[in-house]
């Protein structure tokens, strides 16, 4: 996977896929000092794209990272690797971190942070689940309380308990899991928001505590302009069973439709299909 042809931009310059390396005292391979996104361009075009370069920006300053590029410089740098390996729809992957330096401890602020912009062509990330309703474990881990990690960054730090959750649905046969707080309220699933319909109203979990993602936002607007009411709040696990739909949300999930979560079960509904629609008419359009 790593010795293969394409192009992968690092710190201002197009380098060889192969050639796209760091050193092993990489400071955020040591201490997650490191930020990324997650976009896809649609015929030829990144969705949001823009609000995807303000949010590393964002999530590195909360890190105590300064990105040397503008989200101009970022924006203009994701269409060049994309027009360098002849992709018009492929997920784009923007990673900034801090790199080697003088500094080997947890204190680095002498070691530069570097970005790197990659992209490769990734379909449904629930596969053949996509339409028929993904099936969710519940995770053990618990999404952290914000005073003990800025959780509005996509900081990989956040990741670990994601990796491992997603690890132990995958070995039950989930599509991944859904994760619950530090409160006890539904959270979220591993890299995707959470809807549930009742009752022909939307209910998502109130993003204090998680990423509220630029999908996530995209359909409650899409939802208020539909003139379907959004309820934004505290979710008790006990509520899911009252639920009658579920879908999740996110740049690589999409609109992905939720069959199952631990024993709960829930329909693809007319609704979770219409708003599938007509997030995939916007993204094209
Ligand atoms: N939560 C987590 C943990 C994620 O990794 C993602 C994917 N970035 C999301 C939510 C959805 O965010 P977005 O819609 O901005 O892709």
């Amino acid at each position: 996977y790593d010795d293969r042809d394409g192009k992968i931009w690092m710190d201002g310059k197009l380098v060889e896929w192969r050639d796209a390396k760091v050193h092993i005292l990489t400071h955020a391979l040591h201490y997650a000092s490191s930020v990324f996104e997650g976009e896809r361009c649609y015929d030829g075009k990144i969705f949001k794209g823009h609000e995807h370069s303000l949010r590393l920006r964002r999530s590195a300053e909360l890190l105590d990272m300064e990105i040397p590029y503008s989200a101009e410089e970022l924006d203009i740098a994701k269409d060049a690797v994309l027009k360098a390996n002849g992709w018009d729809n492929a997920y784009v992957r923007a990673i900034a971190w801090r790199g080697s330096g003088e500094d080997m401890g947890v204190a680095a602020k002498r070691n530069p942070v570097r970005v790197a912009i990659a992209a490769w062509e990734w379909g449904n990330y629930y596969g053949d689940a996509k339409m028929k309703g993904a099936k969710l474990d519940i995770a053990k881990w618990r999404r952290p309380d914000p005073a003990t990690i800025p959780c509005e960054a996509k900081a990989a730090g956040l990741y670990m308990i994601c990796t491992m959750s997603k690890h132990a649905a995958e070995a039950k046969g989930c599509s991944d899991a859904m994760m619950f707080d530090y409160r006890g309220y539904v959270a979220e699933a591993t890299g995707a928001n959470i809807f549930f319909v009742k009752d022909g109203e939307v209910h998502t979990p109130k993003p204090d505590c998680f990423l509220n993602g630029i999908t996530r936002q995209t359909v409650v607007q899409m939802l208020k302009d539909m003139q379907i009411k959004v309820h934004e709040r505290h979710i008790m696990p006990e509520e899911l069973e009252s639920f009658e739909q579920c879908w999740l949300t996110g740049t690589a999930a999409e609109v992905t439709p939720v069959g199952q979560i631990g024993t709960y079960n829930f329909e693809v509904g007319d609704l979770t299909r219409r708003v599938a629609t007509e997030y995939e008419k916007l993204v094209r359009s």
